[in-house]
This record gives C-alpha cells, sequence and structure tokens, in this order.
C-alpha cells in the first residue's frame, strides 16, 4: 500500500532506542526524510549506521534532551535546515521516575512535568508554523494504556500523560483546519529497555526475581504476550499516512487487550 508519505520529513523524539526507534525504521522504510533525537551521542549515532545501511536512507540525527527547552528549539532548527519543514511530529520521551505518592518529592514532580508533558508542548510549539504554512502536518504522541487504566505505582506517568491527552484533543480541534491531525497512541507492555527497567525496579520493593515479575505482567494480557515496539510502531505509522486523513483527535490503545474497560 501506498502510504503517501514518501519524502515527507519526520522528526521522532526519544528515538535511539525501544519504540521510538523502531517508529524511526518504519518511516525510514517508507523512504521519509528521517530525524531522530535523544541524550546520548553514542546511541543515536549507532542507531543512525544501523538504520541508514538497512534502508539507504541518511538518517538525521541531533543530541537532545527533552527536559531542556533549548535542546528543543535546537533540535527542529537543525532538522528543519536539514530537510526544510517538519511535516510529522512524533512525540516519544523516556519513561518517568516510577513511585508511589509517598515516595514521589517535589524535584521528581517537576521534572516528570517537565520531561512528559512541557516536552510535546514545546516541540508543537516549535513545528507549528511550518506545518501550518504547508497546510499539511500530523502530530502523534505516545503515551502509554495508563491514560485509560492508571498503573499502581507510575504516579508522574499515570497524571502527566492525561495531560497530554488533554492537550491532544484539544489541538485536534484548533489545528483541523490546518489540516494537521493530532493522534496519540497508548502502548501496554512492550518489550523493550524500559519494561525491563521497571521490572528490576519493582523486584527491588517485592524481593521476587524480574523474571518472575514480568511473567505475571504477560499473565494479565489477553493476547499472552508483551508487544514487540514494530506493533506499537505500525499504528504510529498508520496515523501518519495518507489514509489517516480523516483520524483526529483520537487515542489508540495497543494493548495486547490489557485495558479491561469498554471503550
Ligand atoms: P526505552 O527506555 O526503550 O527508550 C526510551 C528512549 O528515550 C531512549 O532512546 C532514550 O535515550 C530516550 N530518552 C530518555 N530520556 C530522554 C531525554 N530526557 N531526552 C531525550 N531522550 C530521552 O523506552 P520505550 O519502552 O521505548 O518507551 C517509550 C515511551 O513509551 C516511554 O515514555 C514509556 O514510558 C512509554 N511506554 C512504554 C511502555 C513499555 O512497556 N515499554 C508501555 C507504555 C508506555
Amino acid at each position: 500500500m501506498n502510504l503517501g508519505i514518501q519524502n515527507k520529513t519526520v522528526l521522532v523524539t526519544a528515538s535511539s532506542k525501544g519504540i521510538g526507534k523502531a517508529a524511526a525504521e518504519l518511516f525510514a522504510s517508507e523512504k521519509c526524510n528521517v530525524a531522530i533525537c535523544s541524550r546520548s551521542e553514542f546511541e543515536l549515532e549507532k542507531t543512525a549506521e544501523e538504520l541508514s545501511a538497512k534502508y539507504e536512507n541518511e538518517i538525521f540525527w541531533i543530541v537532545c534532551d527533552l527536559n531542556n527547552p533549548s535542546d528543543i528549539k535546537n533540535t527542529v532548527e537543525n532538522v528543519e535546515e536539514k530537510f526544510g519543514g517538519i511535516d510529522i511530529l512524533v512525540n516519544n520521551c523516556g519513561g518517568p521516575s516510577a513511585g508511589f505518592f509517598e515516595e514521589l518529592n517535589e524535584e521528581k514532580w517537576n521534572f516528570g512535568y517537565e520531561q512528559v508533558l512541557l516536552s510535546v508542548v514545546r516541540f508543537v510549539q516549535a513545528v507549528l508554523p511550518n506545518m501550518k504554512k504547508k497546510n499539511w502536518g500530523r502530530i502523534i504522541n505516545i503515551t502509554s494504556v495508563a491514560v485509560k487504566q492508571p498503573i499502581d505505582n507510575l504516579l508522574l506517568s499515570n497524571t502527566f500523560r492525561a495531560g497530554v491527552i488533554g492537550l491532544s484533543k484539544t489541538l485536534s480541534n484548533q489545528l483541523a483546519k490546518h489540516n494537521i491531525t493530532v493522534n496519540s497512541v497508548a502502548p501496554g507492555y512492550t518489550l523493550t529497555e524500559r519494561i525491563y527497567e521497571l521490572a528490576v525496579n519493582k523486584a527491588k520493593v517485592t524481593g521476587e526475581s524480574h523474571e518472575t515479575i514480568i511473567a505475571n505482567m504477560t499473565k494479565e494480557i489477553p493476547l499472552g504476550r508483551m508487544a514487540r515496539p514494530e506493533e506499537i510502531a505500525s499504528a504510529i505509522l498508520f496515523l501518519a499516512s495518507e489514509q489517516a486523513s480523516y483520524i483526529t483527535g483520537n487515542t489508540i490503545q495497543i494493548d495486547g487487550g490489557l485495558y479491561k474497560g469498554l471503550m
């Protein structure tokens, strides 16, 4: 199927690994101009080299700490200079710290707010002028199934990702007249370093092994396994496509049936 996004410019944030990297890979396979960013020059270079070799596509990379507003501005300016205005923005971020209410001090709340919610605000602010000029745009936010079903010890995620959904829905209304769609994906448990990190953290509290914790998490999933990162990326790619031109203001959960509600 021709997705109609060949030669479009896409920026996937927090994308040297995991779901962000899998999304960047699918855009590269569609012959988009792909830009990736994260904090680690080493990881970025490795990912860019791997994807460039596989898809014969130049992958542009730039170091960016999502908690740093001037890094965000600089990233968008550099990608625009390299490829022209950004057509597709995929807002990803590192997973916020785990913790129950009593474990989270004000510093952690502020950090999580800037990491999860404010980074999306800042990237959208930076890419909008060019999207409006082109009268075409796709903004896709990677959140979590926690926006539908909060996860007990992930207070920061439960709180600020809900904010991303509120922002997303409001922006979808305001940007529709510019032919810019705004949607979110809500992954369930996905096999990346993040899930391993969460299991290791929990193991310290419960005294179980992280393998047992991962096995118990998997038991909650009707499909009986965790997602592969590319299964989340496929939905992101579709939301960016011409075929998804009438979808805006939506949140799609991709969780193997983990969420137990009706809607
Ligand atoms: P991951 O840990 O595999 O990858 C995270 C990426 O973010 C890495 O490239 C890392 O370098 C980058 N990053 C982290 N902090 C950054 C910062 N301050 N600035 C720039 N880049 C930064 O994580 P993942 O599993 O791919 O998760 C991606 C997002 O999806 C996270 O927000 C995570 O919480 C969320 N999520 C993950 C799962 C899961 O089961 N893996 C489930 C639901 C939601």
